[in-house]
């Protein structure tokens, strides 16, 4: 006969939910009454172009001229890049839980 002892272990399981949504620029939360989704993708040949798209999350106009500046600027001295942009003004939050990010910030 073998004497045995006994261990416990407690284990934590760790779930993620989201409880709001920030400003990809500034960080901020943003207004769900009051916000804008950017969109952005490149059409240069090639199979990547779908892979190429971005989503973010912008607090207000300032937030967005900023990025829009930033994004045109980078491609303005650049012949072969194209770059496409879409900003959509959205009064709601909806049921829209798609994570968004911009590789750059
Ligand atoms: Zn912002």
């Amino acid at each position: 006969m073998l004497k045995k002892e006994i261990t416990t272990e407690t284990k934590v399981v760790r779930y993620e939910k989201p409880i709001e949504r920030l400003c990809d620029i500034c960080k901020k939360p943003v207004n769900p009454h009051n916000w804008f989704r950017i969109t952005t993708s490149h059409s240069d040949w090639g199979n990547d172009s779908i892979d190429s798209y971005e989503n973010g999350d912008a607090c207000s106009p300032e937030c967005v001229l900023k990025f829009t500046r930033e994004y045109v600027e980078e491609s303005f001295d650049n012949e072969y890049n194209t770059k496409v942009i879409e900003i959509e003004h959205r009064r709601s939050l909806g049921n829209d839980d798609s994570d968004s990010w911009f590789g750059k910030y």
